[in-house]
């Protein structure tokens, strides 16, 4: 079958997930064309995808390495692929007329914007960022709505649902279901004691046992922060009240999430722990292609285990049903707090324990001072809660 190519534009293309997005995209020249890849920094592999790949244009997150990129680009003989830098070229490679799809996946909250623009904009959005959702949920939703975007979940487990869901998505949202299962891993400290996680070191954080990932989504599933902003991400996307929303801890990671309906049918969706099944889903839907994920074989797996996730020892996962309880600007306020706090326990510079404390700190100085009815508020909300955060650090320093 013949195909016009997609033009893509990959926000993060230099992470775990642009990298795996570019895999994919790779493997159909056909159906896909990069028009854009992003990155923060790391010139020189964003240099070698543009030899790969070709795209119009390349941008930085900023402007310091403009130059080094332009020149690293020219002496490439890339000269013709355009050097851009700072959060406008983002948000404008995001919303090219000539982009049909735009894979979104900057780490963190610095992802919102070029992903809002996106879906203002009415491209075809591959959610990763889950920040954007947890930060800005109901703006975002809305400004999908009113641009006419296509938003396709990429985070496995809203993937999972979506697939389970009745498909058009949109015309019936949540009809007929009960509630939707999150499974979670419980990551690599699920059996630790909460002596053994007071001493659990970044190494050990980043090493999560069945997917491979950029390293603050890792330490997020290791404190099952994770689970908690995917709690957040599923209410805004499939708009169920928390109270329909489970987590169940899985630790093979084959089922990525579940949805059950109140005739009493539970539907799950299965595969490999590969994140190329989510973002060929995403790509190709409603079709499906090829991702280069080996066949899921059920036999060497021979079991599926269920537990219940313990909110004692992973407090961050009560915290975040705490915050959708809060609304208002509560999950903002979480969610940049939680960065501060796992980049300082990255850096050596707080206990892995610390995390929920700090975060739970930050949400009860904070989050009752801004609300959720415009994107300044939260922007307000995200830096007051980076300051409370700093502060709590320089106090337990000091
Ligand atoms: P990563 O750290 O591997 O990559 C992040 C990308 O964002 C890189 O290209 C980096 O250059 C870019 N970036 C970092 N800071 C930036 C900034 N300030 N401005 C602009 N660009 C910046 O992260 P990842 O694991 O690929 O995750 C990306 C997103 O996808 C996250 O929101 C994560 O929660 C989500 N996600 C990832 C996975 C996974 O398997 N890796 C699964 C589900 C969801
Ligand atoms: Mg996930």
């Amino acid at each position: 079958m013949s195909h016009i190519p997609q033009n893509l534009t990959v926000l993060g293309s230099t992470g775990s997930i642009g990298v795996s997005t570019l895999d994919v995209a790779a493997r159909h020249p056909d159906r896909y064309r990069v028009l854009a890849l992003t990155a923060n920094g790391q010139v020189d592999k964003l240099i070698e995808q543009c030899l790969l790949h070709r795209p119009r244009y390349a941008v930085l997150a900023e402007s310091e390495r403009l130059g080094d990129l332009r020149q690293g680009l020219r002496d490439a003989g890339l000269g013709d692929v355009e050097a851009l830098a700072g959060v406008e070229a983002l948000e404008m490679v995001s919303a090219l007329p000539e982009v049909d799809a735009v894979m979104a996946a900057i780490v963190g909250a610095a992802g919102m914007r070029p992903t809002l623009a996106a879906a203002r904009a009415g491209k075809r959005v591959l959610l990763a960022n889950k920040e954007t959702l947890v930060m800005a949920g109901r703006l975002f939703m809305e400004a999908a709505q009113h641009g006419g975007a296509t938003l396709l979940p990429i985070d496995s487990e809203h993937n999972a649902i979506y697939q389970c869901l009745p498909q058009p998505f949109d015309d019936a949202p949540a009809q007929g279901v009960r509630r939707i299962l999150l499974t979670a891993s419980g990551g690599p400290f699920r059996r630790f004691t909460a002596e053994q996680l007071e001493a659990v070191t970044p190494e050990q954080a980043v090493k999560h046992p069945n997917w491979s990932m950029g390293r603050k989504i890792s330490v997020d599933s290791a404190s099952l922060m994770n689970k908690g902003l995917e709690v957040i991400e599923a209410r805004w996307l499939f708009g169920l009240p928390p109270e329909r929303i489970s987590v169940v801890v899985h630790p093979q990671s084959v089922i990525h999430s579940m949805v059950e309906y109140v005739d009493g049918s539970v539907l799950a969706q299965l595969g490999n722990p590969d994140m190329r099944t989510p973002i060929a889903y995403g790509l190709a839907w409603p079709e499906r292609i090829d991702a280069g994920v080996a066949p899921l074989d059920l036999f060497q797996i021979a079991r599926l285990d269920f537990e219940q996730p313990d909110a004692a020892r992973f407090p961050c996962l009560g915290l975040a049903f705490e915050a959708l309880r809060l609304a208002g600007a509560a999950p903002a306020v979480l969610n940049a707090a939680n960065e501060v706090a796992v980049a300082a326990f990255l850096d050596g510079r707080l206990g892995f324990s610390a995390i929920p404390v700090l975060n739970e700190s930050v949400v009860r100085a904070v989050a009752a001072d801004f609300d959720a009815d415009s994107l300044d508020s939260l922007i307000a909300a995200d830096a007051a809660a980076r300051r409370a955060a700093d502060d709590w650090l320089g106090r337990r320093d000091g």
